[in-house]
């Protein structure tokens, strides 16, 4: 029998080592001990930063709410039973600071509880889309956007599919694999919950096809669910960098191809990724808050790579130290996959709900190794998977030209990293790309303005 070719997006993409291995046989660990302090920074999500109900001296107990939403944004739960601190500005792995609400840990285990609400699947789309923002849930996959507000489609636009995102493409990560494989009713439940508020009939769940376990496990979990909901297909993926890509899944599972700068609902979708489907089915069946996150620790530059489940809050160093402390050839320190991450500068930083993986390497970065001249070879062309023009964008910007640079694409790059990965020149693409975005928002900011 002819086999049937795997779903996967068009132009570009590339195959970089996957390095989970380091990590993909390990469960998911919580961390032990609990961490002796949290640090709850106020800014985690896009929108307005929470607003501090407690102060220095209350005790709060886990699961207790400790900030309201600001507008647009979400409340913030504490973590950790103990002590309020001083709020005060600490510093952020996004934002170089923000103010924080300090928990010291008390030793007494209380925590609240969440019961079963035995009515939560016949709940009503408002009660729904409230519990999701009462659980402080934004999207996990790293985006940080509140997922009440995403579940809220702007007026006149209607999405017939919800795809949830299971093709964690970035080497080193498998912390969603991991759920996938120890929560998979979860994450199905989860779907269909948001697919009952959207109102949808058809949840598609992308897995990239080196993922056969995971795959089993939501096969299964979604025969096990109840008949009366959306239908739920898994839908194994080719593996390819950058399948995990919102744009790419998108093409992937639909054959939809979503504009240029446009969201998914443009080609009526709408993307959620996996540990944020989980969230959402706890907050609605138990009324329980974001607390935890799974993060993967991984790369040559820590002794014992982990999964692992922490409090929100909990600070890198004791991640680390969780997983055998740094190695002495460590050099680089990334929040997020190799590819798509962000340097950080330190390890006293708190896990924020939108850090999936912490990443401890060895050897220098972009910019720190030098690099060549561009020879036109056109292969950063080919990988690209939206078709721009990086090669050109880099010429432009070495010869401080960067305000020429939209027609090659630099505002519509969403630094997926393709190009530098295949550059025999050697050349920072990405972060040619990033400093003409930058230089082009700014430009345009201040034409607004004038
Ligand atoms: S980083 Fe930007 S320019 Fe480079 S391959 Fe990705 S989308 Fe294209
Ligand atoms: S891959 Fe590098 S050398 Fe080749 S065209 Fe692109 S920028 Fe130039």
């Amino acid at each position: 029998m002819p086999s049937i070719p795997l779903r996967t997006f068009g132009h570009g993409g590339i195959h970089p080592p996957s390095r989970k291995e380091h990590t993909a046989d390990r469960p998911i660990e919580p961390i032990e001990p609990p961490p002796p302090e949290v640090w709850l920074p106020l800014e985690q999500h896009i929108g307005a930063p929470a607003i501090p109900l407690v102060k220095k001296g209350d005790r709060v107990i886990r699961g207790q709410r400790v900030a309201n939403g600001g507008e647009g944004g979400v409340p913030i739960h504490a973590t950790i039973t103990g002590k309020v601190k001083p709020i005060d500005k600490r510093p952020h792995p996004t934002l170089v600071t923000s103010e924080s609400i300090v928990i010291a840990r008390a030793d007494d285990g209380e925590e609240l509880e969440f019961p079963e609400d035995p009515g939560w699947r016949s709940l009503g789309r408002e009660e729904c889309l409230e519990r999701i923002r009462e659980a402080g849930i934004v999207g996990l996959g790293g985006a940080a956007f509140p997922t009440y507000r995403k579940l809220t489609l702007p007026p006149g636009v209607a999405v017939d599919t919800l795809i949830v995102n299971g093709a964690e493409c970035e080497p080193y990560l498998t912390s969603d694999y991991r759920l996938m494989l120890s929560a998979p009713a979860e994450i199905v439940e989860g779907a269909l919950a948001m697919a009952r508020i959207l109102g949808l009939g058809r949840v598609l769940i992308g897995v990239e096809v080196d993922k056969a376990r995971a795959l089993d496990a939501l096969r299964q979990a979604a025969a096990a669910a109840p008949r009366d909901g959306a239908a739920v297909e898994v839908v194994p993926c080719e593996v390819r960098y950058p399948q995990g890509a919102e744009r790419q899944l998108v093409t992937a599972l639909t054959g939809r191809v979503i504009p240029p700068r446009a969201l998914p609902f443009a080609v009526k979708v709408l993307v959620q990724n996996v540990a944020t489907a989980s969230a959402v089915h706890d907050a609605i069946r138990y009324r329980k808050p974001l607390l935890d996150r799974v993060v993967t620790v991984s790369g040559d530059g820590v002794f014992e790579p982990r999964n692992v489940r922490a409090p929100i809050g909990t600070l890198l160093g004791r991640l680390v130290d969780f997983c055998g402390g740094v190695h002495p050839r460590a050099t680089r320190l990334i929040a997020g996959g190799p590819m798509m991450g962000r340097a950080l500068p330190r390890l006293d930083l708190p896990l924020i709900k939108g850090m999936n993986g912490l990443l401890l390497l060895v050897g220098r970065g972009p910019f720190e190794q030098g690099y060549q001249a561009c020879i036109q070879c056109g292969r950063c062309l080919e990988a690209c998977p939206l078709g721009l023009e990086p090669d050109q964008v880099s010429i432009r910007v070495e010869a401080a030209r960067a305000l020429e640079t939209e027609p090659f694409g630099a505002l519509d790059c969403y630094e997926c990293g393709c190009c530098t990965y295949v550059c025999p020149s050697e050349r920072p693409l990405l972060q040619f790309m990033q400093v003409a975005k930058s230089t082009l928002r700014r430009a345009g900011a201040l034409r607004i303005k004038t």
